[in-house]
């Protein structure tokens, strides 16, 4: 569904009278090139504090891309990335303070800026603990001031062993693809696994599952996991066979028409990868179903069919794939939650527990996937233009839309980016994350 008031703040007249009457103007964000996915270019101001830790890995990471390190006497429009890594009093914070106070003005439209520190765990001591956690109300702020003009903040905060994996966040946050992701925290962690440097093509000739790909934002995950290289198992419920058979057809992968709630499901859902391959790369649960109504008015079936939908199949499915080794060294395991998980949504007690339980999967299986060389992650959706938002009333729809950073709705392709990072070989140094594609919604900050 179409942002009309999107549209016309970005048409030329609707620039001169938004401005004249002091409405708010937020920008159309600059997405992946469907030509050139995954290509870096632009100006990037290189910072660090003393004592900083990963200039080498974060050169590094830039050096193959079209990028250009940027003069920082020069004002041109540029990214900014900070290492402040070396950050470990409350006086040495100066340092993040000046080099952002000098050059937040040079930040490009749609920009980003990246800040770099420690996971407070891995600091020396409490001190710098306490104060690399700092960091997050720095970006989270920041990312508020910065937002009207497209751009987004977010943080890397690096654990023990992570700082050989954080090229892959680097070039991700720096990509179209991170346009709708804000204000989030990512922790780079030990690689669980090998990571392949395939940037165009992360995922060529890997087999991925994707339910309910029959449309809205599981269909844009299917999408980009192709784009990526991916042959991709999409499944939706029997219904829905024939759009998902024509996408599958379309997108060179397969399809299986499946109720992941009926009898037996997990196990037809394994059997049927099985006889595919001996080694699936990755499933991304995104079938779900909301069923909204006030506590007292919710019927059972809303209740249990919700949970069965959104939660007991996602861990049946999980069980049934864990009992063998197809994802073992290297596989992918990505739940799609969602703001209401976070915080929570009047006529969705049903929903935001379910929501609230795959963070929760997430959270306590983490360690057990990365033994077995597997991460689990999730992304936590805000206001997406679907089918499912397009029946929101009016007002409140519009709410939805303008009450983030962004001040815009996010695209099923902005979700499908960041699943697609979580997913890619290069990522195996992140597990155990949640993002919220929200653009900093106010809901649950
Ligand atoms: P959607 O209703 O457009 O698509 C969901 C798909 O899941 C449909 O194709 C449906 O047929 C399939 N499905 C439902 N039950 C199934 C079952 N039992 N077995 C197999 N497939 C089944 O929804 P969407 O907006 O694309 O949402 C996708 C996911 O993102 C959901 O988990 C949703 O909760 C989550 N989410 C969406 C938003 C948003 O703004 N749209 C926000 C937060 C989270």
């Amino acid at each position: 569904m179409s942002d009309t008031y999107l549209e016309l703040a970005n048409s030329a007249l609707g620039k001169k009278l938004f401005s004249a009457m002091g409405l708010p103007e937020p920008v159309a964000l600059v997405r992946e090139d469907p030509e050139q996915p995954h290509k870096l270019s632009g100006q990037v101001l290189l910072g660090a504090s003393l004592g900083a830790l990963f200039a080498d890995q974060i050169g590094s990471s830039l050096q193959d891309t079209s990028m250009q390190i940027s003069d920082p006497l020069v004002t041109e429009k540029r990214h900014l990335i900070y290492d402040a890594s070396g950050i470990a009093t409350a006086e040495q914070s100066t340092e993040l303070y000046e080099f952002f106070h000098q050059h937040i003005k040079s930040l490009a439209a749609c920009g980003r800026v990246i800040v770099i520190g420690l996971k407070p765990s891995a600091a020396a001591n409490s001190e710098q603990g306490a104060v690399q956690r700092g960091l997050h109300g720095f970006i989270k702020s920041l990312a508020k001031e910065i937002g009207r003009n497209g751009s987004t903040a977010n943080l890397l905060m690096v654990d023990n062993g992570g700082d050989t994996a954080i090229e892959a966040p680097l070039r991700f946050l720096l990509s179209g693809g991170s346009a709708f992701m804000n204000a989030q925290i990512l922790t780079s962690s030990k690689p669980v696994a090998a990571m392949a440097a395939d940037w165009t093509q992360p995922l060529l000739g890997k087999m991925l599952v994707v339910t309910g790909a029959a449309r809205g934002i599981g269909l844009a995950i299917a999408e980009v996991l192709a784009r990526d290289g991916a042959i991709v198992i999409g499944v939706d419920v029997p219904q829905a066979e024939e759009e998902l058979r024509a996408t599958m057809t379309r997108l060179g992968g397969l399809a299986l028409p499946l109720d992941i709630t009926s009898e037996g499901a997990a196990t037809i859902l394994r059997d049927f990868c099985s006889a595919q391959t001996s080694s699936l790369h990755g499933i991304i649960h995104n079938a779900g179903v909301t069923r909204d109504k006030m506590l007292s008015r919710m019927t059972d079936h809303q209740w249990n069919m919700l949970m069965q939908v959104n939660l007991g199949s996602v861990q049946r499915i999980n069980t049934a794939l864990l009992e063998t080794e197809l994802l073992d060294n290297g596989g992918k395991i990505v739940g799609v939650a969602s703001i209401s998980g976070i915080a929570g949504n009047v006529g969705q007690t049903n929903y935001a527990f379910s929501k609230s339980a795959v963070i929760g999967m997430v959270e306590t299986s983490a360690q057990a996937c990365a033994s077995r060389g597997i991460t689990i992650n999730a992304v936590a959706p805000g206001f997406i233009e679907t089918q499912m938002t397009a029946a929101i009333p009016f007002v409140t729809r519009q709410m939805g839309r303008r009450l983030s950073s962004l001040g815009q709705g996010g695209l099923p392709i902005d979700v499908a980016e960041v699943i697609g990072f979580f997913v890619s070989p290069q990522a195996a140094g992140i597990n155990g994350n949640v993002v919220r594609v929200c653009g900093q919604s106010i809901l649950g900050a």
